[in-house]
């Protein structure tokens, strides 16, 4: 279904952490900000610590509605957040993870770890399968993601991974342009989304 680019919806995976670097603090806060003000809806993992807690009080203070969706099991520790417009307590990981990607238009990855990592990767190689249709960012603030970029170039280099599938993975080291260039090709998918059916 194409979003309605005045009501797109964008999942945020970041870290449950705040990292060493202030700069992904202030990047968690821009991309808030930035989505509350194009009137968009920011979907994420339902805590309040870390990078995810910035993000969304963020986005609420700049008038977004925010979908927070969290396991039972991790409500005490990532601090599930109760100033939501929605917040899903689910049962499995899983659960959480099919109900993000069904509430969204595009994902984008901020500085995390490795639940960070393991989000950003299984949308990115479910798109690569056809299994969605929708833009998958990541955030590169402050050169975070760095190391893991050279990897994938070597990865590619080595045969790995095609031009088309790297191509599939929308990168900048600035949010707004970043999520200009989300929204634009979230209004242009075509593909119904196949996560209910996986
Ligand atoms: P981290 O980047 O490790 O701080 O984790 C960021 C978010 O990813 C947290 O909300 C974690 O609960 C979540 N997470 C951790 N493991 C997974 C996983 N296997 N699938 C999806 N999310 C995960």
């Amino acid at each position: 279904m194409t979003p309605d680019p005045a009501a797109l919806s964008i999942c945020v995976f970041c870290g449950s952490r705040t990292g060493a670097s202030p700069a992904d603090a202030d990047a968690a806060r821009e991309v808030g900000r930035l989505i509350g003000e194009r009137g968009w809806r920011l979907v994420y993992g339902g805590g309040h610590a870390g990078m995810m807690g910035l993000v969304a009080d963020a986005a609420l203070a700049a008038g977004a509605p925010v979908v927070g969706v969290i396991p039972q099991s991790l409500m005490a520790r990532e601090h599930g957040h109760t100033g939501l417009t929605e917040l899903h307590v689910v049962q499995t990981m899983h659960e959480r993870k099919r109900l993000m990607a069904e509430r969204s238009d595009a994902f984008l990855a901020l500085p995390g770890g490795l639940g960070t990592l393991e989000e950003l990767f299984e949308v990115w190689t479910w798109r690569q399968l056809g299994y969605h249709d929708k833009p998958v960012g990541l955030l590169n603030t402050g050169g975070h993601y760095d190391a893991l970029l050279a990897f994938i170039g070597h990865a590619a280099a080595a045969g790995y991974i095609s031009a088309a599938q790297r191509a599939l993975l929308q990168v900048d080291t600035c949010a707004g342009p970043l999520l200009q260039r989300l929204a634009g090709l979230a209004a242009a998918a075509t593909e119904p989304d196949d996560y209910a059916l996986t």
